[in-house]
């Protein structure tokens, strides 16, 4: 009984080492392909030129770009946890978009917008070119011989012939992720949102709304001047054109020029769009716009 037990340990042990030997070979054999590869790649290069002349274009520009991308990530905060309350964590899931913009530090300024284009730019680029990699990478694997067909790892091969860090295939796309552990550890709940293409398209748009509703309303401020509310209290003649109270009935009478359609709702400042209101009527408007 016991022997029997020791010839199974035994007959395990041999068919795992055995399994082991073959799999080291197989990857000294993938190291040695790889390495001639590399070696060889003008030969490659030559052989599917027109391919390998575009990939390696491309990942130039990659790489030239790299580095914004990373200082961009790190200026607006991303790539990190944030350890926040479970409730968080739940509605981060549900609008992920504002809870981006509530925890990184992207701001509504024209300055952060062209940042998040910019990534935006280089998300998507880097989407063609790992693509490209791929295809070029299936091109050259039908031009190599058998043994390197066999062998090569084929994720690297358009890398070792363009002379390409493989680590340009392993660049991720930006992330925020929340997390709530209870006081005690016992229940957890995570939420990671990972910005892809769409993600910092929607991102862009949000921010240039506000961008463009900022310059809007600032704007429409400066041009509301003293002589033109005159103007406009003179055009209506001194009264309220909501309850027709007018400084003839009451001298006192504080009259207020007022926005129609309110500046924050994209109205603005010219004589059809403004109106006398005294300023009763002004708050009561202001506090049912509210
Ligand atoms: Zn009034």
């Amino acid at each position: 009984m016991k022997s029997d037990v020791f010839a199974l340990v035994w007959i395990v042990c041999v068919v795992i080492g055995i399994a082991l030997i073959i799999w080291a070979i197989i990857m000294c054999l993938r190291k040695f392909s790889n390495w001639r590869i590399a070696k060889n790649s003008k030969k490659y290069f030559e052989l599917n030129k027109e391919t390998c002349e575009k990939s390696k274009k491309k990942g130039k520009v990659i790489l030239e770009s790299c580095a914004q991308y990373r200082d961009s990530i790190k200026y607006f905060n991303l790539n990190r946890i944030i350890r926040c309350s479970n409730s968080v964590v739940s509605n981060s899931s549900q609008n992920s978009t504002k809870y981006l913009l509530k925890y990184s530090d992207i701001n509504n300024s024209v300055e952060d917008m062209e940042r998040l284009e910019f990534i935006s730019k280089f998300l998507t680029d880097y989407a063609s070119f790992v693509e490209e990699m791929s295809r070029a990478s299936d091109k050259i694997k039908k031009n190599l011989p058998l043994f390197y067909k066999i062998f090569s790892d084929k994720r690297k091969l358009s890398y070792l012939v363009c002379g390409l860090n493989y680590e340009l295939a392993n660049i991720k796309e930006p992330f925020l992720y929340f997390l709530y552990i209870s006081p005690g550890g016992r229940s957890r709940n995570e939420n990671k949102i990972t910005i892809d293409i769409s993600t910092i398209q929607t991102l862009v748009r949000e921010v240039s709304k506000s961008v463009s509703k900022k310059g809007h309303s600032k704007h429409q401020r400066s041009i509301m001047t003293n002589d033109l509310r005159e103007a406009i209290k003179k055009r209506d003649n001194y009264t309220c054109c909501k309850c027709g109270n007018s400084v003839y009935d009451e001298p006192n009478l504080l009259l207020e020029v007022d926005h129609i359609i309110p500046i924050s709702k994209g109205g603005k400042t010219e004589a059809s769009n403004l109106q006398t209101l005294c300023w009763r009527c002004n708050r009561l408007k202001s506090d049912k716009s509210n």
